[in-house]
């Protein structure tokens, strides 16, 4: 991988990562924002109908939130392989991942082939 591929990739990594800290921002916010609202709930009131769409909200905001440092932890994993030399590497099978796979999933640490075969053995 030459250093023009290395640049590139580097300022797709970094400006992925702004969107992603810009999402867990976003989730923590909503978390507190739902936090609050309960706060101001009486304890007792498990049979409020409002407390279940509540709770619902609460799991979908904390749903995203770690889906998005699950990303990030990639991404961070993909810029120190960068660093390294090591980006574009596969885990599985120690060969090149194709650019156009990257271009399209830049925190990928695997070929198509390794990552579908890991995805079946996880089932
Ligand atoms: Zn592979």
């Amino acid at each position: 991988m030459d250093d023009t591929v290395r640049r590139e990739f580097g300022a797709l990594l970094h400006a992925q990562r702004d969107e992603l800290l810009a999402g867990v921002g976003a989730s923590e916010r909503l978390l507190d924002a739902i936090r609050e609202a309960r706060s101001d709930t009486p304890a007792d009131d498990e049979h409020d109908p409002e407390g279940g769409t509540m709770s619902a909200e609460w799991s979908r905001a904390e749903g995203l939130l770690e889906g998005t440092q699950r990303e990030l932890g990639e991404l961070d994993a993909a810029l120190a392989r960068l660093a390294a030399g090591s980006y574009g590497i596969c885990t599985g099978c120690g060969s090149a991942i194709p650019l156009e796979r990257l271009r399209v999933r830049p925190a990928a640490l695997q070929c198509v082939g390794c990552a579908s075969a890991s995805t079946r053995v996880r089932g």
